[in-house]
């Protein structure tokens, strides 16, 4: 077998490829993984994890193909994001006022709990932060992460695209205004390069 097959089989494996189905469900992913759904209005992506089940619509289909349909979805297993992430963020932000502050979020699978990780600053400065990893308590997982913007409001920098590119997670941005005080707050939910902004109802 020769080097490009086993490519094309793990690139398969690794993100498989079906048709939504014309009558029926479309038949689960077992356990975790994710996929491309080539259906009638358009090519999806569907992710299944621990903490999240999306479906996210990424592209046109110009042609009229013999499949099924399929909506878009966003399944939170704990529903929202907790308040008191936001209200401990923000104090975080606070002290570490003029500059960045970033914080990683991590779920429990066992009690549906969040918890904030402040991540371990490199560098920081008004705009910019480096961080390093965290390590992660045995029944918890990463699901994304959140920072502040110093003097700004809340929106997503080429920056945060850079770092939001990959992968599947959440991705908040508080912003402060000179006093202190929190004066926008943005999450989305990043799949594979796109993103669908969160309206209240996730928070
Ligand atoms: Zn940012």
């Amino acid at each position: 077998m020769n080097k490009s097959i086993n490519l094309n089989a793990l690139a398969l494996m690794n993100m498989g490829l079906v048709n939504a189905p014309v009558i029926g469900e479309l038949p689960p992913i077992e356990n975790s993984g994710q996929r491309v759904v080539v259906a009638k209005n358009g090519v999806f992506i569907q992710f299944v994890g621990n903490w999240l089940e999306v479906i996210k619509r990424v592209g046109n289909i110009s042609a009229s193909v013999p499949y099924g349909s399929i909506e878009e979805k966003i399944d939170l297993r704990f529903k929202k994001f907790p308040r008191e992430m936001f209200t401990q963020f923000h104090e975080q932000a606070k002290a570490s006022f003029p500059n960045e502050a970033f914080a990683y979020i991590h779920w429990n699978r066992e009690t549906n709990q969040i918890c904030l990780v402040p991540g371990v600053v490199l560098k920081a400065t008004g705009d910019e932060i480096s961080y390093g990893r965290v390590d992660i308590e045995d029944g918890w997982q990463c699901i994304g992460d959140i920072h502040s913007h110093p003097n700004s409001i809340a929106f997503y920098s080429e920056l945060d695209n850079d770092d939001d590119k990959t992968g599947v997670k959440c991705s908040f941005v508080m912003g402060l205004d000179s006093e202190k005080a929190m004066n926008s707050l943005r999450g989305r939910f990043c799949v594979f390069g796109t993103y669908t902004e969160m309206d209240a109802s996730y928070t």
